[in-house]
């Protein structure tokens, strides 16, 4: 994985299942594991851990196999991590951030910033200019603001996430 992808892994991951949650798909082997044995290695409550897991299961990012032990009778669930469902999920979060860096960088080009030269804050022209160019937060001065980085930043960060597609 590239850095840009293991970024955007971790950045769904987390929105989906949080930190802990992030922890506990780490630790989830190639092979199938218990609920119990995740919740060791990684020092989360078992609740959690169950929690996080049929999270997983909901979105298809995880499955689970039954097993009965034959003395005791008792159930055991083994979990595994479903990878191409991951790739998929990453996929369209990857096609979801660059729709959304694409109308940023619309944005960025068509417009025109006054920012406050205390830093408050940033605004386009026609709001800057009703303000008359006096920032409605500090009373001081708005300033014409260079987007030429911004813009580069943007596109930067599109190239990154479309060489992950
Ligand atoms: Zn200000």
């Amino acid at each position: 994985m590239t850095t840009v992808e293991e970024l955007i892994h971790r950045a769904y991951l987390n929105k989906l299942v949080g930190e802990d949650g992030l922890r506990i798909v780490e630790n989830i082997p190639g092979e199938e594991i218990t609920d119990e044995r995740l919740a060791e290695l990684t020092g989360i409550s078992l609740n959690t851990v169950r929690r996080t897991l049929y999270l997983l299961y909901e979105h298809r990012l995880a499955v689970y196999r039954r097993k009965r032990d034959p003395d005791s009778g008792w159930l055991t669930y083994l979990w595994q991590l479903c990878p191409e469902n991951f790739d998929k999920a990453l996929q369209s979060e990857t096609k979801r951030l660059l729709r959304k860096l694409d109308e940023r960088l619309y944005y960025e080009k068509e417009n025109i910033f006054y920012a406050c030269t205390e830093g408050c804050a940033r605004f386009v022209f026609d709001e800057a200019s009703e303000a008359n160019f006096v920032c409605p937060f500090c009373q001081g001065s708005l300033e014409y603001m260079e987007n030429a980085k911004v813009v580069e930043t943007i596109e930067r960060q599109m190239i990154d996430l479309k060489a992950c597609l």
